[in-house]
């Protein structure tokens, strides 16, 4: 947790909101804590229990979790195979993709 201090001039400029570099402006999350959450996600954890866990609303971790999604490369399956065993993991490969 980080505790921004909100300074203000002496000379009557008005007041200047601490900045970090690891935390964007206006965020509400560090870019670290931002990263972990989507990695929690990647293991399928719940949006709703990460949220949770950082204390930050469902749409911020979900923001996060799209946002990285748009840097992964596009799958682009020849197939489409789908195992109703297996409802929990997910894996992809070259030619298809399994849930
Ligand atoms: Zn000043």
């Amino acid at each position: 947790m980080w505790h921004k201090r909100l300074l203000a001039c002496i000379e009557g400029c008005g007041t200047f909101a601490e900045r970090a570099a690891s935390i964007a402006p206006g965020a509400v999350w560090s870019r670290a804590a931002a990263r972990a959450a989507v990695a929690m996600s990647a293991g399928n954890v719940p949006v709703d229990q990460i949220r949770k866990e950082f204390g930050v609303g469902w749409w911020t971790v979900m923001r996060a979790v799209l946002a990285a999604a748009d840097l992964v490369v596009p799958v682009n399956p020849t197939r489409v195979g789908i195992d109703e065993t297996v409802m929990t993991t997910g894996r992809l490969t070259d030619a298809t993709v399994s849930f």
